[in-house]
């Protein structure tokens, strides 16, 4: 299939199985509604309220748990206990599976990993500032994109704790914005250097689509399929262009495998997310899985990122003209 083709159809799959974010077979269940209406009407009233609020730890109080949310929560585990005995599938409730809490943590091993994915970001980061010279043409939209990712991990690891409509909007918003990001890195990278104007007018279109992006998610309609397929899209156009300066550099550029691994991995480890499997001992489900699964690939992207700037560096000294 031509790349053209292969980029729809998977836009096209992730539309159809991106659903609805709202309501989810558990939480359409009458049982679960009776016990969740049952327990706010005793639970979260006059005193017992108060009594849940002084025995609340401060740090489900400062991220936002309410009488209301832990009546939830417990509703949940019954309604889930119900079908297992009876010996249905597991449900999801509210758009989500459901997640042993942990502390604050609504879904522990994807906050987990969204924190040790931006580490690793910001670990690499620094080893990339001190190994590169400031002077290497690179240097600074590097050093933007990494604080561009750094946000979003950041975003990530809140939503993840806790989710609320800011949290799952940032994480949402900021997620595009490294992803666009990504492109105009790969525009810098493969035109830029010798035509900048070329990467001045791709950087203002991706502004403007970043723009439009946000605004219809917010102002018009909160799409999941809509979203996905949007970024599944961008992600597509990223990785064939990456690929295709890959193969053009592969007899200059000895590292250049480094980059067509990290991009080929970040694009098929994605994948991962279609594995739409309830978690594993209450806690590990293909979400976490991904974000897990991208860790490693922040070193080898690194790697590339310091090799390709030492390169610019000492073809620009020695005059040579830029790949
Ligand atoms: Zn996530």
């Amino acid at each position: 299939m031509a790349p053209g083709l292969w980029a729809v159809a998977a836009a096209a799959l992730l539309l159809l199985l991106a659903g609805p974010g709202g309501a989810s077979q558990g939480d359409k269940e009458p049982v679960y509604r009776d016990c969740v209406k049952q327990c706010s009407r005793t639970n979260c009233t006059g005193a017992r309220l108060r009594g849940f609020q002084s025995a609340q730890p401060p740090y489900m109080a400062l991220t936002g748990w309410t009488c209301r949310d832990d009546c939830r929560y417990q509703c949940m585990w019954t309604t889930v206990g119900l079908y297992q005995a009876e010996g249905y599938r597991v449900p999801q409730f509210h758009g989500k599976w459901p997640f042993a809490r942990f502390l604050c943590f609504e879904e522990p091993a994807s906050a987990l990993a969204s924190l040790l994915n931006g580490l690793a970001c910001l670990l690499m980061l620094l080893r990339y500032r001190s190994a590169v010279p400031r002077q290497s043409p690179m240097y600074h939209t590097i050093t933007a994109f990494s604080l561009v990712s750094l946000n979003a991990w950041f975003w990530s690891t809140v939503f993840h704790t806790r989710d609320t409509y800011l949290t799952e909007k940032m994480d949402y918003f900021c997620a595009s914005a490294v992803i666009l990001y990504s492109i105009y890195l790969c525009c810098v990278r493969t035109l830029g250097l010798r035509r900048p104007g070329v990467s001045s007018m791709v950087g203002v279109l991706l502004i403007l689509a970043f723009t439009s992006h946000v605004s219809y998610l917010t102002f018009v309609s909160f799409d999941y399929g809509y979203n996905m397929a949007a970024n599944a899209t961008i992600g597509m156009i990223n990785l064939l262009w990456w690929l295709g300066w890959c193969w053009q550099n592969r007899r200059t550029l000895p590292y250049w495998w480094k980059c067509g691994v990290v991009v080929v991995m970040l694009h098929g480890l994605a994948l991962l997310e279609l594995l739409d499997f309830p978690p594993l001992f209450w806690v590990l489900d293909a979400h976490a899985v991904w974000h897990l699964s991208t860790v490693p690939v922040h070193f080898l992207f690194y790697s590339f990122l310091i090799d390709d700037s030492l390169h610019l560096l000492n073809t620009e000294k020695i005059g040579v003209k830029l790949e």
